[in-house]
C-alpha cells in the first residue's frame, strides 16, 4: 500500500482551494481503507475523509496527516427491486442517471447536486423541501479503528444538512436506499425539470461549494445575505457570487483566507441588520482525531 505524498488538496475540491496533505490514499475496496486507516493509527497520523469535496473548504496549510478519498474503489450499485445498495464512493449524480435507465425513482430532486453518495448522506443532501435521509434505511460504517458496523437510519440523527457523522469518527462506506419503481420516461421527465430550475437560480460552471450558510428557520441565507448588501462582496478573488448570494465564488486564485474573510463579513453585516447569525453549511477540514 503506498499512499501519494504532498497531494495538493485544491485538485480535489469543487472551490478549487486548499493546500497539501502530507498523506493522501484512494482506497480499491474497504479492505484497503481499513489497511489505511490501521497504518494511519500505528503512524498516529490524523485522519480526514472526503468525497467529492463539493461542501468542503481545505485551509492554505492543508492537512497534516492521512487524506483518504472515498471514490472509484467504493462504487458498486446493486438493485433489489426497490432497495438499492450504493457503496459510498459513487458519485451521486452518477447514482441518479443509473437508476433513472432501470427505472427507479426517488432521487430527482438531488438531480444537479454534485459529490459522492458518502458525502450526501453525511451532509443530508437536499434540495426542494425533500433530503436524501428520507430514502435512507441504513448505511454500513468503519471507525478509524477499521471495526465495521451496520447502523440502521433510526441511529443516524439525520437533520437539515446534519448527520451522526460530522460528529464522529466514523466513515461511511455504503448506503442502503429504499426508493421506487418509476416509468423511465417520467424520472427522465422530473430530472430535467430540477435541473432547469437549478441551472436558471445557481452560479454552475464556476468553482463554488454549493450553499455556504444553512437557511435560518423560516427564511433563506441568500435572501439575508443579498438584503444585508454582500451580493458580488469581493475579497481577493474570492466572491459573493451575483447570481445566488449563498454561494462564494473562486473567481481564479482565491485563497481560503479570503474566503472565511467574506464568510465573516457576510455573518456579520447579516446579524446588524437581522439578528440572526447564519451557521456556515460548508465543511472546513482542519484535523480529526485518530
Ligand atoms: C454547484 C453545487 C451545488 C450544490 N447543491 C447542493 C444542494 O442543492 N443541496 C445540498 O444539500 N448540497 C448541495 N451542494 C453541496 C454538496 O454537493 C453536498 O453537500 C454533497 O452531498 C457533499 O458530498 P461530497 O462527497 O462532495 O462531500 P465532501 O465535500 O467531500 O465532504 C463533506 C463532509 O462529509 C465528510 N465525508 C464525505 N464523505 C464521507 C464518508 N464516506 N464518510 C464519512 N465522512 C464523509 C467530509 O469529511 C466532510 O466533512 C452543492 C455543491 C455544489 C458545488
Amino acid at each position: 500500500m503506498k499512499f501519494q505524498r504532498n497531494e495538493p488538496l485544491k485538485k480535489h475540491t469543487s472551490l478549487r482551494i486548499g493546500g497539501l496533505a502530507d498523506y493522501f490514499f484512494q482506497p480499491k475496496n474497504i479492505e484497503e481503507l481499513a489497511e489505511a486507516l490501521e497504518l494511519a493509527r500505528k503512524n498516529k497520523l490524523p485522519v480526514a475523509v472526503l468525497g467529492g469535496g463539493t461542501n468542503l473548504l481545505v485551509l492554505e496549510q492543508g492537512f497534516r496527516g492521512l487524506v483518504i478519498k472515498l471514490g472509484r474503489g467504493l462504487n458498486t450499485v446493486t438493485i433489489e427491486g426497490s432497495k438499492i445498495r450504493v457503496g459510498a464512493g459513487v458519485l451521486l449524480p452518477n447514482l441518479i442517471v443509473t437508476l433513472a435507465k432501470k427505472g427507479v425513482g426517488g432521487l430527482e430532486f438531488l438531480a444537479g447536486v454534485p459529490g459522492s453518495v458518502g458525502g450526501a448522506v453525511v451532509m443530508n443532501a437536499g434540495a426542494w423541501g425533500k433530503e436524501i435521509g428520507q430514502y435512507v434505511a441504513e448505511v454500513r460504517v468503519l471507525d478509524h479503528a477499521g471495526q465495521e458496523k451496520v447502523l440502521k437510519k433510526s441511529k443516524l440523527k439525520l437533520g437539515y444538512r446534519s448527520s451522526l457523522f460530522q460528529n464522529s469518527n466514523w466513515i461511511l462506506t455504503e448506503v442502503l436506499l429504499n426508493l421506487r419503481r418509476k416509468k423511465p420516461k417520467l424520472i427522465k421527465e422530473r430530472l430535467l425539470y430540477y435541473l432547469t430550475k437549478r441551472r436558471a437560480s445557481q452560479p454552475l460552471g464556476i468553482p463554488n461549494c454549493g450553499s455556504v450558510f444553512k437557511n435560518p428557520k423560516n427564511d433563506y441565507a441568500g435572501r439575508l445575505i443579498e438584503a444585508a448588501g454582500c451580493k458580488g462582496l469581493r475579497i481577493g478573488d474570492a466572491q459573493v457570487s451575483v447570481k445566488h448570494a449563498n454561494f462564494i465564488v473562486n473567481l481564479g486564485e482565491a485563497n481560503a483566507k479570503d474566503v472565511i474573510k467574506i464568510m465573516t463579513r457576510v455573518q456579520k453585516a447579516v446579524k446588524e441588520r437581522f439578528k440572526i447569525l447564519l451557521e456556515p453549511e460548508v465543511k472546513i477540514m482542519v484535523k480529526s482525531a485518530t
